[in-house]
């Protein structure tokens, strides 16, 4: 794998490399903090186009996730994507947050319209003075003409879309607003994922959209997770998994191979590369890496 500092995703899938990226979340204390770097550390070899912070519902884990990808761009090769949300800020707090992101040296964003602090399947509620579409941060952030801008994508449509087809007018949105890539929410069917890139390319636009990937290591947290963010988990994969009751190790080897044969089918049919839910931690990717025979 090759990335390089200062390459975008973009310019990178144009020269036919493939783009690896990795997903972490704002560590709550100490020991999570020193997980999350393990990770960091375990993954860097593999040269990443970017990594990825999330940004929080609220409180103290949105200063982590300034504090987080400031350090990730002082103290290693990667580079860090800060996500960032309207939820609960207004226009000039959201411009502030993009200056202290670039204060630290990130110049890569997420641009989100986030979830209402109820969770993904409650009504959205707008600030005052705030934005009500990623769109519209993406356009905030564009501005600034210094910002290489990440977007959500939905295999499966967001869950208050009105359709796939509204859904992938949105995409299209962000990509002219000044969205240079999209990473997905996670799916499990490959034809998911190729639906969306085909409707996105029907509408003129060539974005590279990144899979992301979550391997299923708990069944049943996959499914709480699945049902609130409008993701459906097969009844093959569920079968497969199923199968492997009562052995915890079989069933986690099973969620990596499921997740392993998934990223195949992907890259064999075209996708620009893979993106990793990792959740903090390194292991469960680096199996699906040594499965696909991608080393450093
Ligand atoms: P939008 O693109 O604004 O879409 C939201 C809804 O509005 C959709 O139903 C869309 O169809 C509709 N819509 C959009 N534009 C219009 C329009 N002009 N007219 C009418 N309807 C419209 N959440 C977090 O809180 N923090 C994170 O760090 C985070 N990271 C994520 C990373 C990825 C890769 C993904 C896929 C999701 C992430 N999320 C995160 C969740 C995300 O914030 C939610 O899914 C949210 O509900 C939608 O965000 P969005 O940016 O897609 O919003």
């Amino acid at each position: 794998m090759d990335s390089g500092r200062g390459r975008g995703v973009a310019e990178l899938v144009a020269a036919g490399e493939r783009s690896f990226s990795f997903e972490f979340f704002p560590p709550k204390d100490e020991a999570g903090e020193a997980q999350l770097w393990k990770a960091i550390q375990d993954l860097e070899p593999f040269e990443p186009s970017f990594v990825s912070v999330t940004y929080g519902a609220g409180g103290s884990n949105r200063d982590t996730t300034i504090r987080v990808t400031g350090r990730i761009a002082r103290e290693t090769s990667m580079t860090p994507m800060a996500h960032l949300t309207c939820v609960g800020h207004t226009r000039k707090e959201l411009d502030e947050i993009l200056d202290s992101y670039l204060a630290a040296g990130v110049d890569h964003v997420m641009a989100l319209r986030g979830d209402p602090q109820e969770g993904p399947r409650a009504d959205w509620t707008p600030t005052e003075g705030g934005l009500d579409y990623a769109t519209e941060l993406v356009e905030l952030a564009h501005a600034r003409g210094r910002f290489r801008i990440g977007v959500a994508a939905f295999p499966e449509g967001h869950p208050s879309a009105e359709s796939l087809d509204h859904d992938a007018d949105v995409l299209v949105a962000k990509a002219r607003a000044g969205a240079e890539f999209a990473v997905t929410q996670m799916f499990f069917r490959a034809e998911d994922y190729f639906g969306l890139v085909d409707r996105v390319r029907a509408r003129g636009v060539d974005m590279p959209i990144l899979p992301g990937i979550m391997p299923i290591l708990n069944l049943n947290a996959i499914r709480r997770q699945s049902e609130l963010i409008g993701t459906d988990v097969p009844e093959d994969v569920v079968a497969r998994i199923s199968a492997k009751d009562g052995d915890p190790v079989a069933m986690r080897a099973e969620g990596i191979a499921l997740a392993a044969e998934l990223c195949q089918d992907l890259l064999e049919g075209g996708a620009p590369g893979l993106h990793f839910y990792t959740l903090n931690r390194s292991k469960a990717t680096l199996e699906i890496f040594q499965a696909l025979k991608i080393t450093v």
